[in-house]
């Protein structure tokens, strides 16, 4: 039987930050991870002098919980902004437009830049400027993405803006994302104002003084792993036990947690890190009705295939951080693509860019089943045709993410309500982890600090 009054499940950034918290403030736990390595999601590959982030490579500012978090952690002279120009492309007709400044996720926030829109039609963007003065809607309701941006601003912009940008950071289809989980301020922005385009012309996001100079996003030299060693780090040896799954867990407080091992590990409180599926599992003869409500939350599955090209062979000149391509576009099957080497600085030679491309989610559910030579062979067919590259990679790898992407689906937020009221009934387990409240690293790293502290207690 373990002494430990805690146990964190789940290794990725959400259950090392309860770890981190629950050490700060001195009570006994145990990290219990599946896989022999920590961090999850995060993982940096260094390739001679290609550091390659093969999943998430960006903190977003505006939710300050990551960076904090860096900075406690003694990183904060490793923290790097993206570089200039932060220009990101939409494809349309198998070329790349520019997204112009001025535009907040893509929507044009005056008439320069909705008349600098290329990836639009004319008619489209008249459509889009009625966004001005067509009514708010007036009930409560969530809907789906593709339904906000039907209403507002037209049904191209669901295929050229929302599709591609918008769902496509969650790998996910744009006619089954919630816009109240997924895009807030958007929401807001209609209710208050009664109009997206004037309600962000009148308060511009991103054009604080600090993030009109360094943009919205950080990195860390070494790539985002360095938060996740530096985690590990800060935690004694004892207390993490990796390669090793929790399968199931019985009892009440104390909660008896079996591992895979065979190992029983009885726990005052348990804190599950874990996706929703996994999470699901575990809890199932303990809490059926709760399980059904956590298996509920879809995942689509992506993979992210990293090239890198002589910068001599390349004459386009890669002024930006990258491109996303409309699923409407075709002949392409790439999602999107950054440009690490102009994104970031220090990821690759002088000599070479580094490229990294992503193909699967909702679009393309069973591109995860193709050999590595083949997603390679898509993505460097796509290259080709956008950026005219021709010659052979110096370097290509592929990283695999299966159910890795949450799905807030329309009623998420109602789907977390109800999983909060049957947790209540549990009292001593908590639920954290990207399913539920938020993908990105910062709301992730928040809800761990928040359940490291509330199991503390
Ligand atoms: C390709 C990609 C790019 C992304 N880019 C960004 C980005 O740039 N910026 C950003 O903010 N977000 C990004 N995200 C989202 C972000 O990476 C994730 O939301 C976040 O890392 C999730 O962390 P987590 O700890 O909740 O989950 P995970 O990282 O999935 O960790 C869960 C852990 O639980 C373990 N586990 C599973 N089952 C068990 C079990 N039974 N017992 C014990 N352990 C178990 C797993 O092995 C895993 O280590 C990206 C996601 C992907 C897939």
């Amino acid at each position: 039987m373990s002494s430990a009054s805690v146990a964190v499940i789940g290794g990725g950034i959400s259950g090392l930050t309860a770890a981190y918290q629950l050490h700060k403030e001195g009570t006994s736990f145990v990290l219990i991870e599946k896989s022999d390595r920590l961090g999850g999601l995060i993982f940096t590959e260094q390739v001679g002098d290609f550091t390659i982030d093969a999943g998430p490579d960006s903190l977003l500012i505006q939710k300050p919980a990551a960076i904090e978090l860096c900075v406690e952690l003694g990183l904060h002279n490793q923290l790097v902004s993206t570089l200039q120009p932060r220009t990101a492309y939409i494809v349309r007709n198998g070329k790349l437009h520019p997204i112009p400044q001025g535009s907040v996720f893509g929507i044009p926030t005056n008439l320069e830049a909705l008349l600098a829109s290329h990836y639009l039609s004319p008619q489209a963007k008249i459509r889009m400027a009625q966004d001005l003065v067509l009514p708010p809607k007036t009930d409560e309701s969530d809907e789906s993405v593709a339904s906000f941006f039907r209403r507002r601003f037209g049904k191209e912009t669901v295929d050229y803006l929302a599709s591609p940008l918008l769902a496509g950071i969650h790998a996910g289809n744009v006619e089954q994302l919630s816009m109240h989980a997924l895009f807030p301020r958007l929401v807001e922005a209609e209710r208050r104002q009664g109009s997206v385009m004037r309600a962000f012309r009148n308060r511009p996001t991103g054009s604080t003084s600090t993030t009109s100079t360094h943009g919205l996003f950080r990195s860390l030299t070494g790539g985002l792993q360095t938060l996740t060693t530096a985690l590990t780090q800060s935690l004694p040896n004892s207390v993490v036990k990796s390669g090793v799954e929790a399968t199931s867990i019985s009892g009440s407080g104390p909660f008896s947690v079996t591992l895979s091992s065979g190992e029983n590990l009885s726990f005052d409180k348990v804190i599950f890190a874990t996706p929703a599926y996994a999470t699901s599992a575990i809890v199932q003869s303990l809490a059926p009705e709760l399980s059904n409500l956590i298996s509920s939350i879809p995942y689509t599955s992506i993979a992210t295939v990293a090239i890198a090209y002589p910068r001599s062979s390349i004459d386009q000149l890669l002024n930006g951080t990258g491109f996303v391509v409309p699923e409407i576009e075709p002949d392409l099957s790439i999602a999107a693509c950054t440009w690490i080497s102009s994104k970031w600085p220090g990821r690759s030679p002088e000599s070479h860019v580094l490229l990294r491309s992503f193909v699967g989610g909702s679009r393309a559910p069973q591109a995860l089943s193709q050999s590595d030579q083949t997603l390679i062979t898509t993505v460097q067919h796509d290259l080709r045709s956008l950026l005219d590259i021709r010659v052979p990679a110096s370097l290509a790898r592929v990283y695999r993410w299966p159910r890795a992407n949450p799905q807030p689906h329309v009623g998420h937020l109602e789907l977390v309500a109800q999983i909060d009221r049957h947790l209540s009934t549990y009292p001593g387990l908590q639920i954290i982890g990207a399913a539920l409240r938020g993908v990105g690293i910062p709301d992730c790293i928040a809800a761990g600090r928040a359940a490291g502290h509330a199991a503390a207690q």
